[in-house]
Order: structure tokens, then C-alpha cells, then sequence
């Protein structure tokens, strides 16, 4: 696989340029090859299978060593972050029949030992085994990471990406975005998230250095800042909200990052004051909007927003598709719609995944082939001028809040299993079409608790043990039944109405 041979080549020719650094820890590239390789040979010691592997853990550098020793292992990883509760997880193992969880960092302990055999990244690596040939590296059509995303059913679906897909969109970015070769990338999302794939792999495709901006230092601004300002970033990756988190400090200027040159987005709208802030506040830097979901491999489309892009638009345009890729609009009926008329954006091209890992009829429903190649749609109501593409919105109940991807109804699935609810319905507040948080309304099972508050909390604790803290609502409104439309549905306008008064 070509970009495990070109990480090779900067192992051979710059072996101390770091390819990892956080506040904590930091490697180069020769002691990522070389551990790599020994976590390669110790996976296959201890399994006697090709079945993925799941990393667990948040950004260690050991979560990077475990990606790749997959891989030259010949098995997919499947990132989990450390925000993820065991009751999801103990979901992820069941649907991807993985037999190995490699927890990055021994102190973050993990109870599903019943379910898969966990090892500590450190007690694999101590068994110094060799690597096993560049033969049984995975290949292109074989799957390189599953990333889980939230499911309207209720479980979590596992997204499986290729070697191929992953190169097609790796060769993008390093050939058409001004990132240059040995650069400092910052990594702000979690590894499950694969706008994380937007930083990790061009970094490490072009010699550069991945910056990690762990949980901890994003929760204290002060320090936050101050580690940004002595971390030599150059290319800039994060979500359209983080970004307009770190706007509201004033020192968050072209002053504190005198390096920047280009700003990366992806995940959600970028706003227009956004960018419009960047582009002043940091006079040298370029900012690109890019779009895609991750059963398209991160991004399939860019746009430079210069100035000139800023005064044609009230809202930004997500671009035009890099060259491998088509997008089509498509109506109700799949039939090709003109441009300038609002339909399904569906991505044609080598960027589309394999579909979801053991759900062929969840696939089947999204995955088809257009004019014979691979095509998704994506749930995303868009409009094409010219091959410039416009979002609409979402045609389903996914929502993005602070950059993360949920559907209402997963967690809508998981609030009705708890013990207090009978029903639930979940309505983002999102005053000016962008969300703002979630509201529950619920209507409640008998129960003896004497104050609201005190039955939220019991519904709140019990819904941690299955989903993330993200996507736990954030007020809980109690009504005493859920109003109905006439053809028998949840109306869920209405309910909006009457939680948003
Ligand atoms: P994810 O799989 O987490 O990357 O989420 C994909 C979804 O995020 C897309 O289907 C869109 O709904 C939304 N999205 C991604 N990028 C953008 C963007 N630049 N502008 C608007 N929405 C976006």
C-alpha cells in the first residue's frame, strides 16, 4: 500500500522528524515504523484471526503505533475514543466480530474483558515481535479503519473504509491543497471521528507532523492557547465550531500562530462570520471549506473562501468535487435533477465506501451504483450551479451539534429504554438553522420522585451507560402525551412548538 511505503521512505530519510506530539508524549517517524511493526508481529502472536482490531484510548501516540500495526497486520482498526461508554462499545464489538481491543493507555480501564480479549498497547509492544512481511499489509480493496457513526436505529454503524478510499482522498489533499511537505497538522477530533482522517494521513503522506490537542487542554482555554502558541501549527484542522470557539479570544489571532497557512474545515456549515473572522484575524493564512460524510471518506468537495467568495455568498458553498469524483442531484425517484434545483446530494466515485460493516440492508438502502460506479446518497439536500455545490439542510433526522454527528433517533431509542420514560421525542433548539442543543421531551412512566429535576437526573444518569456525553440532551421537558399527525406519526413539529415556547 502506497502510503505505508511512503511513511517507510520518510522513516529512511528523515527518521527524527516527529510524526506525533501532544502535551504528553511525543514520537518520530523511525519509532513509529519500528513499533509499528512490533505491534503488527504481536497482534498476529495473539489472534488467530483476520478479524478487526479495536484501538480504545484518546491521543496517545500509542492509538497511531496500533493503527498502523493493524494494518501491516493485514487487519482493519476500529478507533474508540475514551468518550465512548462501554455499553456502545460492548455494540461495536458484537457487530464488528472483532476479537482484540488494544487499550492505548493502561489507565484508562475498560470493563468489557467478557466480551473481546483486551491487551494494553504497552504489554503487546513487550513482546518485541517481528513484523510480519509488506506481503500481509492490507491491500488496497481491503477495509484499512471502520468508523462507527450514530444509527437511527438505535445501534451504532460501522463505516468500512479502504485502502483505496483512503488513498483516493489522501492523494487529494496533498496534490491540491497548498499543504506542503513536513508540515505541523493540528489534530483536534478524536480519532473515531474521521474529520481526524483529514490531519492524520496527508500529515503522515507528506512528512509532516500531527499536533495533538488533547480533551484536557481543550477544556482549560488559558492553557489551550498558550500550548497553540508554542506548537509551530502550519495547517489547521477542526470543525467550523471549534474554530469559532477559539475566535472568541481575542489573542486567537495571526500573532499567536505566526506559522498558519492554511485552515481546513469540514463536519458542518462553515458560517460566513467565521470564515470572514479568520480571513482578517489571519491576513496570511488561506481558509478552505471542504464536505463529506464519512461513508464517502471524509471530504469529497473544497472551496477557497477568499473575500471574493465571502461578498457573492449569504451562506458558503461547499465547492466543487475533486477531480475522481461526481456529485449528482438526484429527486425522490432518482431521477437527475438540473442545476439550480434543490435534490439528494449523491457522491459517485472511488471515495465511497464499502457500506456498513454486517448490515447489508442498511447499506442496500444508500449504497447503489450510478452509471456503474459506487454511489451514496447522502441524506443532504443540495443544489449544483456549475458544478459548485450548495447544502440545503438534512432530508432525516441527523443532526451536527458542536461539530458532532448524531440522529435524533438514536437517542431517541436509547431515552425510551430507560426505566422513567414511556416515550420520547428529542428537538434541537437551533434558532438560526444551526444547533444549539438538544431539548427532551418526555413523557414519563409512573414514578415516585417528588421533583422534575430529580427524575431528569435518574434518566440522565441511566442514559450515560449507553450513550456519549455529546449527545445526552441538555434541558428535559415533561409533557403527558406526544402529540400525533393524522396519518398516525409522531409530529414532531408540533412537539417542537410546544418544548421551544
Ligand atoms: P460526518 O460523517 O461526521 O463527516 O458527517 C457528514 C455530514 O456532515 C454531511 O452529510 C453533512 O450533513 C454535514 N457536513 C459535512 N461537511 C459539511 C459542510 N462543509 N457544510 C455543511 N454540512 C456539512
Amino acid at each position: 500500500m502506497k502510503l505505508l511505503h511512503t511513511i517507510h521512505e520518510y522513516q529512511q530519510t528523515k527518521p527524527t522528524q516527529p510524526a506525533f506530539v501532544s502535551q504528553h508524549a511525543s514520537i518520530t517517524y523511525d519509532e513509529l515504523w519500528h513499533l509499528s511493526d512490533q505491534m503488527a508481529g504481536a497482534i498476529d502472536a495473539v489472534t488467530n484471526d483476520s478479524a478487526p482490531v479495536i484501538v480504545y484510548g484518546h491521543m496517545e501516540p500509542e492509538m497511531l503505533i496500533s493503527f498502523l500495526g493493524s494494518v501491516k497486520s493485514g487487519r482493519p482498526y476500529i478507533p474508540v475514543d475514551i468518550s465512548i461508554p462501554a455499553e456502545r462499545i460492548v455494540s461495536i464489538i458484537e457487530s464488528s466480530k472483532a476479537s482484540l481491543l488494544i487499550c492505548a493507555n493502561e489507565q484508562n480501564v475498560l470493563d468489557v474483558e467478557e466480551h473481546i480479549e483486551v491487551k494494553s498497547a504497552a504489554s503487546l509492544l513487550a513482546l518485541e515481535k517481528e513484523a510480519p512481511p509488506s506481503s500481509q499489509w492490507v491491500q488496497q480493496d481491503d477495509v484499512f479503519y471502520i468508523i462507527y457513526t450514530s444509527g437511527s436505529t438505535g445501534k451504532p454503524k460501522g463505516v468500512q473504509v479502504t485502502a483505496k478510499n483512503l488513498e483516493s482522498f489522501t492523494e487529494w489533499m496533498c496534490r491540491d491543497f497548498p499543504i506542503g511537505e513536513g508540515r505541523t497538522f493540528l489534530n483536534q477530533a478524536p480519532f473515531s471521528f474521521d474529520l481526524s482522517v483529514m490531519d492524520l494521513y496527508p500529515a503522515l503522506q507528506s512528512g509532516g507532523t500531527l499536533y495533538c490537542l488533547v480533551k484536557d487542554l481543550v477544556n482549560k482555554p488559558k492553557d489551550m492557547f498558550a500550548a497553540l502558541g508554542q506548537s509551530d501549527v502550519e495547517v489547521w484542522t477542526s470543525t467550523p465550531s471549534f474554530v469559532q470557539m477559539c475566535l472568541m479570544d481575542p489573542s486567537f489571532t495571526g500573532e499567536l500562530l505566526p506559522d498558519l497557512k492554511v485552515f481546513l474545515f469540514c463536519g458542518e456549515a462553515l458560517p460566513v462570520s467565521v470564515a470572514s473572522a479568520l480571513l482578517e484575524r489571519f491576513p496570511k493564512a488561506q481558509v478552505f471549506n471542504t464536505y463529506g460524510p464519512t461513508e464517502a471518506t471524509v471530504a469529497i468537495t473544497s472551496i477557497e473562501v477568499t473575500q471574493a467568495i465571502l461578498d457573492q455568498h449569504d451562506s458558503l458553498p461547499v465547492g466543487y468535487a475533486k477531480p475522481d469524483t461526481d456529485i449528482v442531484i438526484l429527486d425522490e425517484e432518482g431521477k437527475n435533477l438540473p442545476d439550480g434545483e434543490k435534490g439528494e446530494i449523491v457522491i459517485v466515485g472511488p471515495s465511497v465506501t464499502r457500506g456498513y460493516l454486517g448490515e447489508q440492508a442498511l447499506t442496500d438502502k444508500v449504497f447503489f451504483e450510478y452509471e456503474g460506479r459506487p454511489a451514496y446518497r447522502t441524506g443532504d439536500a443540495g443544489v449544483a450551479q456549475d458544478g459548485l455545490i450548495t447544502c440545503h439542510g438534512r432530508l432525516d433526522y441527523q443532526i451536527k451539534l458542536h461539530g458532532y454527528r448524531m440522529e435524533l433517533e438514536e437517542i431517541e431509542y436509547h431515552v425510551s429504554e430507560t426505566t422513567h420514560v414511556n416515550a420520547c421525542v428529542i428537538v434541537p433548539f437551533q434558532p438560526n438553522g444551526h444547533v444549539e442543543y438538544l431539548i427532551a421531551a418526555i413523557v414519563p412512566a409512573a414514578h415516585s420522585f417528588e421533583k422534575e429535576y430529580q427524575l431528569t437526573s435518574a434518566i440522565k444518569k441511566e442514559m450515560a451507560d449507553s450513550l456519549p456525553a455529546y449527545m445526552i440532551p441538555r434541558k428535559f421537558v415533561y409533557l403527558e402525551q406526544l402529540y400525533m399527525t393524522p396519518n398516525g406519526k409522531v409530529d414532531r413539529k408540533r412537539i417542537a412548538k410546544e418544548v421551544l415556547l
